[in-house]
């Protein structure tokens, strides 16, 4: 009996050792925390992650944070490569929403959403608006309408991939209006964004961390916000939402969240998440998020357990959405 409790007091003080010294040693002085974002450089995304990284590094002990813009097949190549990275802390994962679309939307997926990733916590929630080219005929929502419907068939509709933010909006929207427009897929919102304001395309939805500069600047036309609510942006306070403009249901926010591969020790997952969570309580980095219409997520999904059961609800939620469209990728 003597033995055995010997035994499990040892075996605990051996735990403890253990995890204190991942504590006190995550970040190791001189090592590189790579984070994969899986859109092109300069989008909505890759400013969160940047911004983030910015912030979280002086809470890493001035750690070096670089982004690693994995792009392309509507974030699945970065999610993918996040997911076969190794667990040691020292590679992470920021994506958004497409976490809970690409299960459904992809017929085969080499990565498990859920089994595959340790959960550190949700970042923000970022609404979208719907913009146009500057040339676009169409000077408000019921003249895109208009437009649209006489256009069947020949409106260009962009959006980042299958899977991405842009796309889920442009099903969403499509659906609405009862208009097939052709898609045309970038690896990322600012190719995108690009070639919008470049008249190269006709329609984006995308986020307002991606849009509000050049909604300010006049570089592109914008028409509705995608959220139940009117935001309070300055420049884009005057926007109607789609639902007050008859989108009966029509209700989209984009999230972001961090993650690390599967096996990450729970130690530095819960370092990560302090840094963040101290990250999303500095008011520069609040300022910063807000004058781009971007919200901090709420404390209860601000850590790993609430981090996935959101995730969990939300790929019920857009599952049905996505099943309803019938679209998919192989
Ligand atoms: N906002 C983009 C999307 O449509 C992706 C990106 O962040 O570049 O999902």
């Amino acid at each position: 009996m003597k033995t055995i409790f010997k035994i499990a007091t040892v075996a605990l003080a051996a735990t403890a050792a253990i995890s204190s010294y991942a504590d006190s040693t995550y970040p190791a002085a001189g090592k590189t925390i790579t984070i994969i974002v899986p859109f092109t450089a300069g989008g909505p995304t890759d400013k969160v992650a940047r911004d983030l990284a910015e912030s979280m590094r002086k809470q890493l002990g001035n750690a070096t944070i670089v982004i690693d813009n994995a792009d392309g097949a509507g974030s699945t190549i970065g999610i993918g490569k996040a997911a076969r990275a190794r667990n040691d802390g020292y590679t992470l994962l920021l994506t958004h929403i497409a976490m809970s679309t690409i299960p459904t939307l992809y017929r085969k997926l080499p990565f498990n959403v859920l089994n595959d990733f340790e959960y550190a916590g949700i970042i923000n929630d970022v609404p979208m608006t719907l913009i146009g080219r500057p040339t676009l005929p169409a000077k408000n929502f019921a003249e895109v309408k208009d437009w649209v419907g006489k256009n069947q068939g020949k409106v260009n509709l962009a959006n980042a991939g299958i899977g991405s933010a842009s796309h889920l909006c442009g099903l969403m929207f499509q659906a609405a209006l009862q208009n097939d427009m052709t898609p045309v897929p970038y690896k990322g919102a600012a190719p995108a964004i690009a070639d919008l304001m470049g008249n190269q395309v006709d329609l984006l939805c995308d986020q307002t961390t991606n849009t509000t500069s050049q909604i300010a600047a006049k570089k592109v036309q914008a028409y509705a916000v995608t959220t139940a609510k009117p935001l309070t942006t300055p420049a884009l306070k005057d926007l109607p939402t789609l639902q007050s403009l008859g989108l009966k249901d029509f209700n989209v926010t984009i999230w972001h969240g961090l993650y690390a591969p599967k096996g990450t020790p729970a130690e530095v997952v819960q370092k990560i998440n302090e840094a963040m969570k101290t990250s999303l309580k500095d008011p520069e980095f609040i300022k910063r998020q807000e004058a781009l219409g971007a919200v901090i997520a709420t404390d209860d999904r601000i850590n790993p357990a609430g981090h996935k059961k959101f995730v969990e609800a939300e790929i019920a939620k857009w599952g049905k959405v996505i099943k309803a469209a019938g679209t998919y990728a192989d």
